[in-house]
């Protein structure tokens, strides 16, 4: 028996996370180069292409705050929302790289109040839930001024 929890990511095989640290994985087409995130399985988004292999990439873990906006209502089913419900911001931020526009939760203790369209937002790894053995992460976005160095 272990005291600690072992975390583990809450969506398999969209992000890798762990100890506050987190990265996406997206996809990149075999054939085409294509990146797509949430990672393609089955068809290339390019049209053009045809390509159905694929390999997990990991995806710029920085970006531009695009738009966010905050939620105050508890998400239905089968969103896992805590009890009592706290409201959250969502942020999309475009990925410095890739330049796709990756949704996720603002980290809590941030307030909307100090968010800025355009503000360089870094990627973390929090925890959205947790049962007896397990901590379930899934990444949030924090303002990247703000990262915690540990
Ligand atoms: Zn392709």
């Amino acid at each position: 028996m272990t005291t600690s929890k072992s975390e583990q990511p809450a969506i398999e095989g969209w992000f890798e996370g762990s100890g506050g640290k987190a990265y996406l994985l997206g996809s990149r087409c075999k054939s085409c180069g294509a990146v797509s995130f949430p990672p393609e399985t089955f068809y290339c988004k390019n049209p053009a292409c045809s390509g159905s292999d694929f390999e997990h990439t990991p995806l710029s873990t920085r970006g531009k705050l695009w738009s966010f906006t905050n939620s105050c209502y508890k998400p239905p089913a089968p969103y896992v929302a805590g009890d009592p419900f706290v409201p959250y911001i969502v942020a999309a931020v475009e990925l410095e790289k890739e330049k796709m526009v990756v949704l996720g939760q603002v980290v809590p203790g941030v307030a909307i109040e100090e968010l800025r369209v355009g503000m360089e937002m870094s990627l973390v790894s929090a925890e959205l839930f947790s049962d007896e053995d397990s901590s379930y992460t899934i990444w949030k976005w924090q303002p990247a001024g703000a990262v915690q160095e540990n």
